[in-house]
């Protein structure tokens, strides 16, 4: 991973780069958790003892808006971050809160033609409910 690339990544959106966003952008960049901000605080406070919550928590808010993260909720109302540079869809399961990357061509979206008269799609991200195979088996049809 390049410091300098990253540094780039936050100006480029209007973000001064300092050390704790540069580690909050790697840490996102790096994790396939779709973490909360209490998980990502716990675990860049264990390298940076003097970071705040509120520190994290408003980072995340800052990236948010600027579209270098994703956020959705669990079932059990978690906020979970995601990092934005890879598209993809996300399922998550009712029971468990566990959430899968899904790609892009897994999933299909048809768009009612009369839309277009209104909006310009430049692309989807869904979010899929339902039950993980950990939670409930699923019997193989063959
Ligand atoms: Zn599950
Ligand atoms: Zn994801």
């Amino acid at each position: 991973m390049h410091a300098a690339m990253d540094d780039q990544l936050l100006e480029n959106v209007g973000i001064k780069p300092n050390r704790y966003r540069l580690e909050l952008l790697r840490f996102l960049k790096c994790s396939r958790d779709h973490a909360t901000a209490e998980t990502i605080y716990q675990t860049l406070s264990g390298k940076y003892p003097d970071i705040s919550f509120a520190t994290v928590y408003n980072n995340l808010n800052l990236f948010y808006k600027q579209h270098l993260v994703r956020r959705f909720f669990t079932s059990e109302r978690e906020t979970r971050y995601d990092w934005a540079g890879v598209p993809h869809h996300h399922f998550i399961c009712q029971k468990c809160s566990s959430v899968l990357d899904l790609p892009p061509e897994s999933v299909t979206l048809t768009v009612d033609p009369s839309l277009e008269r209104t909006v310009r799609i430049q692309g989807a991200e869904t979010l899929i409910y339902g039950v993980c195979a950990r939670c409930e088996p699923i019997d193989d049809p063959q």
